[in-house]
């Protein structure tokens, strides 16, 4: 089964917690144990998991990425968002997560993320889970 989670980011760049919402599709799905795959179908976005318990943690992960030192880079993308591009590929555009008795198994501290680096803009998130 596919579920479609459509997200409208607020910032440049934006940690938002997509947890329950995917949890949701799996409900729905009504599949108690197989595999759930989330996937992100753009080039400046990204899936991660990390902590959802002390929101410092997003802010010091956002923080840390635009840390990164892309001033003195020579991009040659016309667009000028070869930054996104470059945080997008670093984080990665999927996650897969165990689903089982029906939940997602993800550990105590550990929340999902999509992750904008050029909003704020529409976007969307896929959430397969496939039974076994
Ligand atoms: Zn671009």
């Amino acid at each position: 089964m596919l579920s479609t989670i459509s997200i409208s980011s607020r910032q440049r760049t934006e940690l938002i917690d997509i947890t329950s919402e995917v949890q949701k599709a799996v409900n729905n799905s009504q599949i108690l144990d197989g595999i759930c795959v989330i996937y992100t179908p753009h080039t400046t976005a990204g899936i991660t998991i990390n902590e959802n318990a002390d929101p410092d943690v997003r802010r010091d992960i956002i923080a840390g990425l635009l840390h990164l030192n892309f001033e003195k880079v020579d991009f040659s993308h016309m667009e000028g968002n070869s930054p996104a591009h470059v945080k997008s590929s670093l984080i990665g555009c999927s996650e897969t997560i165990i689903v089982e008795n029906g939940k997602l198994l993800l550990g105590t501290w550990q929340g999902i993320y999509f992750c904008e680096f050029d909003g704020p803009r529409q976007r969307k998130v896929l959430v397969k889970i496939l039974k076994g």
